[in-house]
């Protein structure tokens, strides 16, 4: 009697043996996908475990009722990445698979043919083109056509029967006609990038994480391309991982602009379809290059050398809900089983890669002049207590804004929240909009005469009246961009104002639009969220305002300071124009906070020294290990409680496991969510305490009956 072990896509850590009939047996590899009975539905699963002999008890196994695949659609590369990550993150195999396969081949389609723009002779078709005797005209000018380099299809004369029996015998292979050539140049590097590739290439014997710290403008993007041209000149496929592409068109332009057509986009706003043949295509090692955001990192490449992280820092790359994983550290992981290099470019690390850079275990590259040489903006600090505020905004801010247009320039205003008010107020009774899901306010937005709660989307009209009681002095309290964009408008009515959310910005298009007004000067002052941050080229901007950065001072969250470090310090890289130096503002009413004098005065680099040392402290990342065990449920308290009950449970050697607490935000969307906090210096530890928890947790009636999850290396502690 033979059995297979098989992953279900259901959400439980664990495989399914199923009986296999011997005449099939043979056909069952590693990665190939069956149809399974499970309880009454039928599933289909994958082939982790190849058939083995099962002494006993197999008559109760039920049995495999289809084989899909002859070929494994997953390569055991991917496969085995996808089994680390189950194990690393504590989440159910079946879950991570989805992740890693395309819609159809997870509801059990067959594989779907990349579409070909033409053919390759193989080698076997090269050896053949020596002995094909001269009767077989049409396969020979066939194989002599394609003797010099790839063609598409509507190069060749063959017919579809010729070209059927040559794919047939491997002579030759579905292969894309080879892309146009790019049309640019490319530019000299200046002596600093120059070095700096000098040190890249060092490493290119296998695998090494380079940081690459540079300034905005420093040329990291321009030696990105080189290493993917490097990459592909030794016939390897390269990926490029970026946060959010379709805010980042000036990266997905230069790529093209030098790799023409080589370059595949993957992301969560293509077709299923669309994915799929970017999929295939990275299997079948046509696609050179992938521009992709977090999900791009389980693509099936079949002959990778070389994964380019941007943005490093970006809190994109960590997968916030189901399975919780950090894009950027699947890639690191991904690229030492390949033994391939790992390039991480930002222009302010993430605290964790910076530590792992100053202790040698990554190599630290930087880039500390702009290529056009512009010099670094000034950061002031501006105390805005007792001024008088304009919707949020003092009267020197609403002065530097006046000079700056009035010389020509443009003015940035950045705050990272939407809407009009996050706060909708009686001034009579107190009342102030609450979700009725969420431990939050709702957020009045003026523009669609809406209050949205920003946590779970639920919205309504926004009353005229109080509803407690019927006052009709209902005030806004608090500013979001919408706010501010309108008192620009009103204080400055002889300019426009072009507003950066994700309200306004809704595609790509419209962000293009936008971005064509600043260039072109139809605009010429910008308001806007985080998106303001992510790598766009402002030519004319002058002068940037930070709305406040109070928020992140005041914040419970650990990491509040390191963001606000950081997107603080992309924003005012922006300023700057034709070699003169921009000036930044940033409102606070904490003038005097240590952080912030830090940030002001000696940059992100020594804010970095004073978090690092505060976190060495108090023993938080990167000098001690976090994970998070998650619940929610409908009843109050009942998440707490069984956290609770479980606590003993994580007691082992060097493990800190805290005192289960109710999350930042109690309820949210309707749930009542509660976390325990488990802290450890050792990696091994934590994760076997983990991991012996979790094995019992499936045994427990009570953790049936409310969801739990686990967070390892949680993003935040909210
Ligand atoms: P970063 O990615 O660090 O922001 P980029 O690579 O985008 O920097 O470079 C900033 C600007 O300088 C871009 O417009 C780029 O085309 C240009 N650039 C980069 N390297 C060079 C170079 N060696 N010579 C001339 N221009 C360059
Ligand atoms: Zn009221
Ligand atoms: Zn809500």
């Amino acid at each position: 009697m033979l059995a297979a072990a098989i992953c279900l896509p259901v959400p439980l850590r664990r495989s399914f043996d199923y009986r296999v009939d011997a005449t099939l047996a043979g056909r069952l590899r590693r990665g190939c996908r069956v149809r399974v009975p499970f309880g009454r539905r039928t599933l289909v699963g994958v082939v982790v475990g190849a058939p083995r002999e099962l002494p006993e008890g197999a008559d109760e196994l039920r049995d495999i009722e289809a084989v899909l695949d002859d070929e494994p659609p997953i390569p055991a590369e991917l496969l085995a990445l996808c089994e680390w990550a189950a194990d690393y993150y504590l989440h159910p195999l079946g879950e991570v698979l989805a992740a890693a396969l395309p819609a159809a081949l997870r509801r059990g389609a067959m594989p779907a043919t990349a579409q070909t723009g033409g053919y390759a002779l193989t080698a076997a078709g090269r050896a053949a083109l020596e002995i094909l005797p001269p009767r077989h005209r049409a396969q020979r000018s066939l194989l002599q056509a394609l003797s010099t380099a790839p063609r598409s299809r509507a190069d060749l004369a063959a017919t579809a029967a010729v070209l059927r029996r040559a794919l047939d015998a491997g002579w030759i292979e579905a292969a894309d006609a080879p892309a146009a050539t790019p049309a640019s140049g490319t530019p000299t590097p200046t002596p600093e990038q120059a070095a700096a590739l000098d040190r890249l290439a060092a490493g290119d014997a296998g695998f090494a994480v380079h940081l690459l710290e540079g300034v905005t403008g420093s040329g990291k993007t321009e030696l990105y391309l080189r290493r993917i041209e490097a990459a592909l000149a030794e016939g390897r496929q390269a990926l490029l991982l970026a946060p959010e592409i379709s805010l980042t068109p000036q990266l997905d332009a230069r790529l093209r602009e030098r790799f023409g057509d080589g370059v595949h986009r993957f992301h969560s706003t293509l077709t299923d379809r669309a994915r799929e043949q970017v999929w295939l295509r990275a299997r079948d090692g046509r696609a050179r290059i992938v521009v992709g955001t977090r999900s791009a990192v389980w693509l099936p490449f079949a002959r990778l050398g070389l994964i380019v992280v941007d943005e490093e820092h970006d809190t994109s790359y960590k997968q916030q809900d189901g399975f919780r994983y950090s894009a950027r550290d699947v890639a690191i992981l991904r690229a030492q089983r390949l033994d391939v290099p790992v390039l991480l470019g930002t222009a302010t690390p993430s605290l964790e890669s910076l530590h792992n850079a100053r202790s040698g275990r990554y190599r630290h590259i930087r880039l500390q002049r702009r290529v056009h040489d512009t010099p670094p903006p000034q950061v002031r600090v501006l105390d805005v207590r007792g001024l008088p505020l304009d919707h949020g905004l003092s009267p020197p801010l609403l002065q530097a804004v006046d000079r700056h247009l009035d010389q020509g320039g443009q003015a940035l205003l950045f705050l990272n929240r939407r809407g009009y008010a996050p706060v909708l107020l009686c001034h009579a009774c107190g009342w102030n909009a609450p979700c009725t899901h969420c431990d939050a306010h709702l957020t009045l937005h003026r523009g669609r005469n809406r209050l949205i709660c920003h946590h779970c989307g639920a919205q309504q009209a926004v009353p005229r009246h109080c509803p407690s009681c019927s006052a009709t002095s209902l005030i806004a309290v608090g500013a979001g961009t919408e706010r501010i964009e309108q008192a620009l408008a009103n204080r400055f009515p002889q300019y426009r104002v072009a507003r950066f959310d994700s309200d306004r910005i809704t595609s790509h298009e419209a962000l293009e639009r936008q971005l064509a007004d600043i260039r072109e000067g139809r605009a010429q002052i910008l308001v806007g969220t985080q998106i303001l941050a992510k790598g766009h080229d402002f030519p004319g901007l002058s002068l940037v305002g930070i709305v406040s950065a109070d928020q992140a001072l005041y914040g419970t969250d650990f990491r509040a300071v390191e963001r606000m470090g950081q997107l603080v310090t992309q924003v005012a890289g922006r300023a700057g124009r034709a070699g003169q130096p921009g000036e930044v503002w940033l409102q606070t009413h904490e003038p005097e906070h240590p952080l912030l004098q830090t940030l002001a005065r000696d940059g992100y680099g020594a804010l970095c020294d004073a978090l690092l040392a505060e976190r060495r402290d108090t023993g938080l990342p990167p000098y001690a290990h976090l994970a998070l065990l998650r619940a929610e449920a409908r009843e109050a308290g009942q998440a707490l409680r069984f956290l609770q009950l479980v606590r003993p449970c994580f007691e082992a050697p060097d493990v800190t496991v805290y005192e289960p607490l109710p999350s930042g935000m109690e309820r949210r969307a309707g749930l009542a969510r509660a976390q325990l906090l488990l802290q450890s210096a050792s990696r091994a530890a934590l994760h076997r305490s983990l991991g012996a928890v979790v094995a019992r947790l499936q045994q427990m009636p009570e953790a049936r009956r409310l969801r739990w999850s686990v967070d390892v290396d949680p993003y935040d502690l909210m």
